[in-house]
């Protein structure tokens, strides 16, 4: 029941977290998993930075909004089964369906299972990413621009983006015309090989730093 509570913790506590500073290190306190992941949802304005970069930010919280209402709903489900109270907010829900739970019997090895796929995903989607644009057609859609929120049209659909910290293991693109997204090194390597292999008349494999 230990790892169970961990996990729960996690999820809807906060969390001391250790910050290397340049004369060694600082304590400093982290919101819980779920309440970051709602903070997302509200964090499209407010921030500044480039195009490419703003409208990225966009897709991860439409993401973020979508997980959090599954992951909220879930709960609820959960609490309903184990006999605990539904307040639909998912921190509380969560800690009472896991004093439900202690009391129980039920084998807990798929909500273990399920509750850390939550905070890898929720960890993942918080990471701080880096973008940049792709100046080539889309490999899927072929498109080489697409219409953006405020109906103008946009050149170069697709958007790379990683996290600095392993960038090989965590690339990604999104073509923002056809909504294609395909992650990992080979995807990334696949983009570039589409890239080198076209005839058109950009010359420059570069990118665009927002
Ligand atoms: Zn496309």
């Amino acid at each position: 029941m230990t790892e169970l509570n961990d996990v729960v913790d996690d999820l809807t506590l906060p969390s001391n977290v250790k910050i290397e500073t340049d004369d060694g290190h600082t304590w400093a306190t982290e919101d819980a998993l779920l309440v970051q992941l709602e903070e997302a949802i509200h964090s499209t304005t407010g921030r500044s930075g480039g195009r490419s970069a703003s409208h990225t930010r966009m897709i991860l919280d439409a993401d973020a909004l979508m997980q959090f209402h599954r992951i909220t709903s879930t709960i609820g489900d959960w609490c309903r089964m184990a006999g605990a109270t539904v307040e639909r907010n998912p921190v509380k829900d969560l800690r009472a369906w896991h004093a439900a739970m202690l009391s129980s019997n039920d084998d807990t090895d798929f909500y273990l299972r399920e509750l850390h796929s939550w905070s890898t995903l929720i960890r993942s989607k918080l990471a701080p990413r880096s973008t940049l644009e792709w100046l080539k057609p889309c490999p899927e859609c072929d498109a080489d621009e697409f219409t953006n929120k405020e109906g103008e049209t946009v050149k170069h659909p697709v958007v790379i983006d990683y996290d600095p910290e392993a960038p090989f293991a965590s690339v990604r693109w999104t073509c923002r015309a056809c909504g294609e997204m395909r992650a990992g090194e080979f995807a990334q390597r696949a983009l570039a090989y589409d890239g080198e292999t076209r005839q058109e008349d950009v010359n420059d494999n570069g990118v665009v730093l927002p």
